[in-house]
């Protein structure tokens, strides 16, 4: 009972400033010395959201809002200058595909690698292991050294690792492609199944069509701040509304 009634994520008012640095120079100096002159800049202002299981939130926003600052600190990678980020669930992210992998361990060595990162056990990944040969396409060359993939390979295996890992919480920047067509239209397939099965999804996207496909909620973000948190199509409406008044008025300007 208590199990189902823990948001799957909550965010409570946070906030996330990077020093912007002029140089490297002085952000070595940055780390003897407090200097009050340094640039800040806010990624994410006072954010406060609760995501409970088994939702599938789109976040989006255009460039620079905060959308990959908030995955991040999902996944742990980024951390909040103040305020709380708590995740319930364990999360596989469709995000840094590649990152983790040894490049002088085959694919099938690689498997077991990000799923030991992962926090999976050996018996668990041999009963994944056809699933995500099979989902990655890579053929023989499972059993060859990571170095000898080209990029689209290693992507397809960080994907078919990452999706078949039956995670709690999925984290997708949709930003990053993989593969040709045929291969996206599987990934997203993929994507599909997993909301299905009812976990949990944050999904940033440039796509209304996408969103709305995948998405039950949309949080709209602009310049680190969330303007809308709701319904699907009310968040794309003002997010095309204000776009769409930006590109007429670009023009105009110059
Ligand atoms: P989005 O994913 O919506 O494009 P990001 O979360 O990547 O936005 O970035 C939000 C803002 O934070 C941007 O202005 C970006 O330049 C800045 N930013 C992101 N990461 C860093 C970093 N490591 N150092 C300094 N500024 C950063």
């Amino acid at each position: 009972m208590e199990e189902k009634m823990q948001p799957a994520v909550v965010f409570d008012h946070v906030s996330k400033e990077y020093t912007l640095y002029r140089d490297n120079k002085e952000q070595f100096l940055a780390l003897f010395h407090h200097s009050k002159n340094l640039r800040k800049h806010m990624a994410l202002k006072d954010v406060s959201l609760t995501i409970q299981k088994g939702e599938s939130v789109g976040i989006i926003g255009n460039n620079g809002a905060g959308k990959s600052t908030m995955l991040k600190m999902i996944t742990g990678v980024a951390f909040p200058t103040s305020g709380e980020v708590t995740v319930n669930g364990r999360v596989a992210a469709l995000l840094e595909l590649t990152a983790g992998f040894s490049s002088e361990m085959t694919g099938r060595e690689n498997i077991y690698l990000k799923g030991y990162l992962l926090g999976l056990t050996d018996e668990y990944i041999r009963s994944i292991e056809d699933k995500i040969i099979e989902f990655a396409e890579l053929g023989d060359y499972i059993d060859q050294p990571v170095r000898t993939y080209s990029s689209g390979m290693k992507m397809r295996l960080g994907f078919a690792v990452n999706i078949n890992t039956d995670p709690e919480i999925l984290v997708v920047d949709e930003a990053l492609s993989v593969g040709d067509a045929r291969f996206k239209r599987k990934c997203k397939d993929a994507i599909g199944e997993i909301i299905k099965k009812g976990t949990t999804v944050l999904y940033v996207s440039h796509s209304p069509a996408d969103v709305r496909k995948i998405c039950t909620r949309a949080i709209y973000l602009v310049k680190g701040q969330v303007v809308f948190d709701g319904d699907v199509e009310e968040a794309l409406t003002i997010y095309e509304q204000q776009n769409a008044g930006k590109a007429k008025a670009a023009p105009k300007k110059k």
